[in-house]
């Protein structure tokens, strides 16, 4: 059983996580935010969900207590249990000037509106340095969970913000597999001392965890392969291949393990090893 997060911590002297308060089978505990740096101002690092006036409360309370404010808004990426919580921030948490909100673009790119769009991201890139006092934010383009997504590598900690490619507890969904592993070797080779996840609590054996998520996904590759190899010629469904790939898994999660076994054939098809036709798989050695 996972431990239970306060709803705010100090996580470093300059770290301070704010719980979204937004529990769920997707977001386990809640979405966490971030609030970095050591000076007056400090930058946010996801927002949670729409609508969750605990959180806004959670914020503001974390904000008068250590009497500081936001400099200005990051999110990892698009998806709204890390996006969400902007338009109440800007309408509920007040600043001298419009807070700057910043995310890496989508591929392909396509507009993407706030709330109802009263306000506009602005875009960041792969390797932009964000600045605030006591904290060096670094930009990693870090694609597979979304297109978009983004970790930021916080020099002073040599930690990185990882959003939902590393997760501190649970599995994290994959859209991309062939760019997820890239990105986790991307990921190992920097050594990371800690990984502030985009959800469940902080990593410290953040190598270890790195190279469990990449192991996993070569192990459960090794196995799709091997089915193919045993069966030269043949191709496959999807749904036939999930319960030679899975035995014995429980009928509910069945369908969820396909959907884990489409993203691992992507990938392999991406890389040439195996042919679709037709929506049946098959292995490319054979043809
Ligand atoms: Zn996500
Ligand atoms: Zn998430």
């Amino acid at each position: 059983m996972a431990s239970l997060l306060p709803r705010m911590e100090r996580l470093s002297s300059r770290v301070v996580r704010v719980l979204g308060c937004n529990p769920g089978p997707m977001t386990l505990q809640g979405t966490n935010t971030y609030l970095v740096g050591t000076g007056p101002r400090r930058i946010l690092i996801d927002t949670g969900e729409p609508a969750i006036p605990e959180y806004i409360g959670c914020l503001k309370q974390a904000l008068s207590e250590f009497n500081i404010s936001i400099q200005e808004i990051l999110v990892t990426h698009w998806h709204r249990d890390h996006t969400g919580g902007i338009p109440d921030i800007c309408k509920n948490i007040p600043n001298d000037s419009e807070y700057r909100i910043s995310k890496l673009p989508r591929v392909p790119h396509c507009e993407e509106i706030i709330g109802e769009g009263e306000h506009k991201y602005s875009y960041l890139k792969d390797g932009d340095v964000l600045q605030t006092e006591g904290a060096t934010l670094r930009v990693l383009y870090t694609p597979g969970h979304t297109d978009d997504h983004m970790a930021l590598h916080l020099e002073e900690e040599n930690a990185l913000f990882s959003g939902d490619c590393i997760l501190g507890e649970g599995t994290t969904i994959i859209e991309d597999l062939y760019e997820y592993m890239k990105t986790l070797k991307r990921l190992l080779q920097m050594q990371p001392d800690l990984i502030y996840p985009g959800h469940g609590p902080v990593v410290h054996d953040a190598n270890a965890r790195i190279q469990g998520y990449i192991s996993h996904r070569n192990a459960r590759e090794q196995q799709i392969l091997s089915v193919f190899q045993k069966n030269a010629g043949k191709s496959y469904t999807s749904s036939e291949l999930v319960k030679i790939v899975y035995q014995d898994i429980p009928e509910n999660l069945l369908k969820a393990a396909e959907n884990n076994l489409i993203v691992h054939l992507k990938k392999l098809e991406k890389e040439g090893k195996v042919s679709v036709h037709e929506a049946n798989f098959r292995w490319r050695s054979n043809l």
